[in-house]
């Protein structure tokens, strides 16, 4: 792993130009919101089509607006007046969700049709499509001692059913509006992003995120026991978020990357045991673990190959998981308790 520090970025953006951040009300996209904020760029604004109280993370200061940009008129609306458009609205989960509803899963594509052709016929600068490494042959991935994936990976192409054909066809539009339409677009593929401010429960959660909120609840019902989806050996790479934010910055920014999909992802690699272990270690727990292997488990093992990245920035994302996890950790915790205590806490239902 790289340890070095990320270079500047060269913008081609005034502060005040209009940034758009479609799904903000969701886990990464509200990060970026955050993240451009943060940066001082006065001119953003924020949509979600979920109603503005359950937003993870809502400034005063920008324009969110309640749309459903599945819905053409919706689009149009969002991307009035856009300099950069960044896409990250997708009715997505973890694989609990994405296994059980594939069709809803592929109805993001009416986002995504939606939102290229407003932000073309808008005249955007710059737009972004958060892709997955869920694109990836899936047959490469039947090892939990596997080969990182590479982008070249995606083809001959064996997508995890629904979510990833759809990301799939999402990022040929994104290639072919710049093939054929001159407007600039660029794909991150992510690897399993985890933080805090995300979905920790309800049925949408990713890894990290339910296995620290069992690991809570066991210490806190005092049953000690954890229920673990599939064997505990699948392994995973995950990245933090600060990672992500700061690479689609990084990648929305190389006009060498037009239309060029890049894995944005942790290359340190872990089994789910390894992750039950390290939620213990963090929370002080010994549990007794047990295995569902009906659950949903998805592929065997996947990593990211980032060979491409380090070579375009000399950068790849590399907080350490463990230190990822802890920020995650204490922050689920606090929801958790917050929750029990009667608190309004925002909760993701499907
Ligand atoms: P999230 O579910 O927290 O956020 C997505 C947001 O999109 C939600 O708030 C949802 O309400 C919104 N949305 C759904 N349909 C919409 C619609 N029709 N109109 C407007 N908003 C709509 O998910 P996330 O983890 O923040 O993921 C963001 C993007 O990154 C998605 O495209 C996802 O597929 C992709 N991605 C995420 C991960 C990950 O590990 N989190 C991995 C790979 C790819």
């Amino acid at each position: 792993m790289s340890n070095k520090q990320a270079k500047p970025v060269h913008r081609d953006l005034k502060q005040d130009d209009l940034i758009v951040i479609a799904g903000a009300g969701g886990f990464i996209g509200g990060s970026l919101v955050r993240y451009f904020h943060h940066l001082g760029y006065t001119h953003i604004r924020a949509i979600d089509k979920k109603p503005l109280d359950n937003w993870y993370q809502r400034l005063e200061d920008v324009e969110n607006l309640c749309l459903d940009l599945s819905q053409s008129e919706s689009s149009i609306r969002a991307v009035e007046g856009a300099i950069e458009v960044y896409n990250l609205a997708a009715d997505m989960g973890g694989m609990g969700f994405i296994e059980r509803f594939r069709v809803e899963c592929m109805r993001s594509s009416l986002i995504n049709i939606h939102m290229l052709e407003a932000a073309y016929q808008a005249g955007v600068n710059r737009y972004f499509f958060s892709s997955s490494a869920c694109v990836y042959n899936t047959l490469l991935q039947q090892d939990p001692n596997v080969r990182a994936l590479k982008e070249s990976d995606a083809f001959p192409a064996m997508a995890e059913r629904g979510y990833g054909w759809e990301k799939l066809f999402a990022e040929m539009l994104c290639q072919e509006y710049w093939a054929e339409r001159h407007m600039k677009t660029f794909v991150a593929r992510f690897h399993n992003v985890y933080g805090p401010n995300g979905t920790w429960d309800g049925g949408r959660e990713k890894a990290p995120a339910a296995i620290c909120r069992k690991v809570i609840q066991a210490k806190d019902s005092g049953t000690n026991e954890i229920m673990i989806w599939g064997d505990g050996t699948q392994t995973r790479s995950y990245t933090y978020i600060e990672d992500c934010v700061k690479g689609i910055d990084m990648i929305v920014h190389r006009d060498d990357l037009t239309a060029t999909p890049i894995n944005l992802g942790s290359s340190e690699l872990i089994s789910v045991d390894g992750l039950v272990s390290l939620a213990e270690e963090i929370g002080g727990a010994k549990l007794n673990r047990k295995y569902d292997l009906t659950a949903p488990r998805g592929v065997a093992g996947r990593n990211s190959d980032n060979t491409f990245i380090k070579q375009v920035f000399d950068w790849e994302p590399s907080t350490p998981f463990k230190e990822g996890l802890t920020k995650t950790y204490r922050w689920i915790e606090e929801q958790y308790f917050a929750r029990k205590a009667g608190e309004r806490v925002v909760e993701d239902a499907f």
